[in-house]
Parts: structure tokens; sequence; C-alpha cells
């Protein structure tokens, strides 16, 4: 059997301080939908209930090695491109109904991303009652730095998560903040769905989020783990 065509080359996220040429493929792209109470408060909601989920493809990965600004086009169909400032948690090893107490076995590593939404469109969908996918699941819509090892990470509550727009402080907030922790969001994923090694998940957002236009440079930082830099350019 042959493919009808040549298949697309797989998603793939570049890993931080490994060969030129390490790449952690993607598997699937899963998120959590508000897990800082802040943001929670800030998007109309009580900023408790169990955690859920929205996933976007593998290829929307948009990657930023180090040391490099990546170039997000501003995407078709939106007048309101938000950022949302994230820790990506980067599974190694899958399985199914995964205890929180052994969750951090199956994660390979860490890294800082962007879930940029088209809000206006979430907005509309969320009012009609419809998929979330056009405003969260488009084009370059996971902007993600290079993917570090997790036994490199030094994650604590006290660790900082931060974003600055064209130098101005945006989001900040610390991972002790969120909601559903990383081995219970992995509890509770692995729940709903058989995870694989490479799952990425996109843990929540802190409060904050905002509009950003063509020409806005972003940067983003969770400590222990790394930056990510990106300029939004027209399409
Ligand atoms: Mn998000």
């Amino acid at each position: 059997m042959t493919f009808v065509f040549t298949p697309p080359a797989a998603a793939a996220v570049p890993v931080q301080g490994g060969a030129a040429t390490a790449l952690f493929p993607v598997h699937r792209i899963y998120c959590v939908g508000r897990n800082y109470a802040l943001h929670a408060i800030e998007m109309g909601h009580s900023g408790r209930e169990a955690p859920f989920f929205f996933m976007k493809p593998a290829d929307a990965v948009l990657p930023v090695a180090e040391g490099t600004v990546g170039q997000m086009h501003y995407p078709s169909l939106s007048k309101s491109l938000h950022h949302e400032l994230e820790l990506v948690v980067a599974i190694g090893k899958g399985g199914r109904d995964i205890p929180a107490a052994q969750a951090l076995e199956h994660v390979w590593g860490y890294a800082v991303g962007l879930d940029m939404t088209r809000r206006d469109l979430q907005g509309e969908a969320k009012k009609l009652g419809r998929p979330w996918c056009i405003g969260k699941g488009f084009d370059e819509s996971a902007p993600i730095g290079p993917i570090k090892r997790a036994e490199e990470c030094r994650l604590d509550a006290d660790t900082k998560i931060s974003l600055l727009v064209n130098g101005q402080p945006r989001q900040a907030s610390s991972l002790g903040k969120l909601i559903w922790s990383v081995p219970e969001i992995i509890e509770h994923l692995s729940k709903a769905w058989e995870l694989a090694p490479g799952d990425l998940i996109f843990s929540g957002t802190p409060e904050g989020v905002a509009a950003v236009e063509v020409g806005d440079t972003l940067s983003a930082r969770v400590d222990g783990v790394g930056t990510l830099e990106l300029k939004i350019v027209a399409r």
C-alpha cells in the first residue's frame, strides 16, 4: 500500500538545549479552560468549576526557536486577536486513568506557550452554543517556545509566569495560582482521553488577556522554563 499523496511532515517542536536536530513530535494539543480564578472572573465566571478541555490541531503549533522572534500572521475573520500566556506540559509517556500522584512520571518537559484566541469568534460561538474551534483552533494559534526536559525545570508554586507586549506588562501570575495543578490536569484529562507521547497540554491562562495588533511584539516567560518572543505580522 502507498499513500495517495506524500503525507505532511509531523508537527514538531524543538527541544531546548538539545542537539540542533532534536525535535519533540506533536501528537495532540489539549487546552484547559479557565484555570486561574482571576481569569475565570474576568471572563464572567465564578472561578471554581471542574476542569474542562478543548483542543487545537497538532499543526496549529508555531514553534519559535531559542533566541529568535517568531512571526505569527494576524488571522483571518477576526478583529480581536487575544493573547493567553500559558505553561505548556509535554507528555512523554502515555496512559489512561493516570492518578495525580503518578502524573509527573508522564511529563517529558515544559515550554512557554501562547493560546492565541480569536476572541470575537469565540464569544459568538459561546453565545450561540457552538463549538469553539473557529475561535481557538485556527492556523498558527499555538505559538510555543522550545521544550525543556522536566528534570531541568524547577517549577513550584512561586514560579512566575509573565507576558510583556511591546515591553509593557500584560499578564503576571505564579503557578501556585493554577486552580487545577499539572498533576490534577493530567488525572482529569486521562480519564477522558488516552494520553500519548507527543501530547501537549496548554494549562490555562492567568488574568490580563487582551488584544494584540499587527506590529506588536510579545515576550512570554515562565521562570525556569524559558521565554517565547513573538511578533504579529500582517497576513
Ligand atoms: Mn487558554
